[in-house]
């Protein structure tokens, strides 16, 4: 088994705290992917549960056992970094073949692991050349090929696809998804992008300063967010939010104005109590949950900015009366290029309300 089971881990270097108390559960076989912002300690993270950083304080478990103080040679994980680190002299086949050598296996073993991971990962026909000469996305398939080689219980993968360009992380995005699909192991991947995040994971964990703001899957991050930084983190275009100052509230619904719009006015159903009457609050709307004058809910008057035609979607950039930016999709959108405003409509039933602290009211 090889779950994995975080309890109030913290790290300090000195007296700055970066990891703040994280309590996690991996389950055997999940691929799991921490995503946030630069510096929000998500490589700290996963390097404590290498064993490349002492944990300051709290519990690590592999496959149940205690590990905070297990060599990192002994935890049955491997890890891929952001820069492939090749040994420049070796062939392709060398350098997957080279943790095996250094401890020490037969000749045989090698040989049927490397080809095995060859297989894999198609490096089949690059076996004999020299990291010079391969391109990027090639020599991040070697890289991870010494993973598998290895044959490690867990795979850890710090920002992996960051070096390659935008096509090529396309690809190798797909590649390691049906990597997980055939190796059927537990794997914990560290992207600042979210986009990777949603396409890879079973389970994201969302970080922001050294805390975790929100676990889930992608969908439901991504329809059900916690707070408005998840809500604005996960999504592209990313959720608009709109500041606004209630007027009524009652025990199913608030109504409140917003600034932006000369004081028109939304309400929303509510599940739970409304907030205060006078209380600020901010509206979040995703760019496909406007739709046209008359279409029902809350209208609101933009000035189109830019428009951006990508085919299938077209993105209407917009400014309201109070100069906030919004992002508006459009789908299969032919026109909106030399109109200069657009009034449109607010589905208040998938809008989102959070309070003063970025709490969600639900
Ligand atoms: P991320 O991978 O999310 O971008 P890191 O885990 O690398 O973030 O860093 C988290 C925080 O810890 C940052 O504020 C960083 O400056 C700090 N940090 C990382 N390594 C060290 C170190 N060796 N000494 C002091 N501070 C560090
Ligand atoms: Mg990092």
């Amino acid at each position: 088994m090889s779950n994995l089971k975080l309890s109030g881990v913290r790290k300090s270097y000195g007296s700055v705290e970066v990891i703040k108390g994280v309590d996690l559960e991996i389950k055997s076989k999940e691929f799991v992917v921490f995503v946030g912002p630069s510096g929000c300690g998500k490589s700290t993270l996963l390097r404590m549960i290498a064993g490349l950083e002492n944990i300051s304080a709290g519990d690590l478990e592999i496959g149940g056992k205690r590990m905070n103080d297990v060599d990192p040679s002994k935890r049955g994980i491997a890890m891929v970094f952001q820069s492939y680190a090749l040994y420049p002299h070796m062939s392709v086949r060398e350098n997957m073949g080279f943790a095996l050598r250094f401890a020490g296996e037969s000749k045989d073993k090698i040989a049927s692991q490397v080809a095995e991971a060859a297989r894999i990962l198609a490096l089949e026909p690059l076996m004999d050349r020299l990291p010079k000469e391969l391109s990027g996305g090639q020599r991040q398939r070697v890289a991870i090929g010494r993973a598998i080689v290895r044959n490690p219980e867990v795979f850890l993968f710090d920002e992996p696809l960051s070096n390659l360009d935008a096509e090529l992380r396309v690809h190798m995005r797909i590649e390691i998804a049906r990597l997980h699909k055939e190796l059927k192991t537990t794997m914990v991947y560290v992207t600042h992008d979210q986009v990777e995040a949603m396409t890879l994971a079973d389970t994201i964990v969302v970080l922001r300063d050294g805390v975790i703001e929100q676990v889930g899957k992608p969908l439901d991050l991504y329809d059900d967010p916690a707070n408005q930084f998840v809500a604005g983190f996960i999504g592209s275009p990313q959720m608009n939010f709109m500041a606004g100052t209630v007027t009524a509230s009652g025990n199913s619904t608030v109504t409140f104005e917003l600034t932006n719009q000369g004081k028109a006015l939304v309400t929303l159903a509510l599940s739970g109590p409304g907030p205060a009457v006078g209380d600020s609050v901010t509206l979040g709307v995703r760019p496909e949950h406007f739709g046209l004058q008359g279409a029902g809910g809350a209208e609101m008057k933009v000035n189109i900015d830019v428009v951006e035609h990508l085919g299938a979607t077209s993105y209407v950039y917009a400014n309201t009366k109070s100069g906030e930016q919004i992002i508006i999709e459009r789908a299969q959108s032919r026109h909106e290029d030399d109109i200069e405003s657009l009034t449109v409509s607010i589905d208040t039933a998938k809008a989102y309300l959070f309070d003063g602290k970025g709490q969600r009211i639900r």
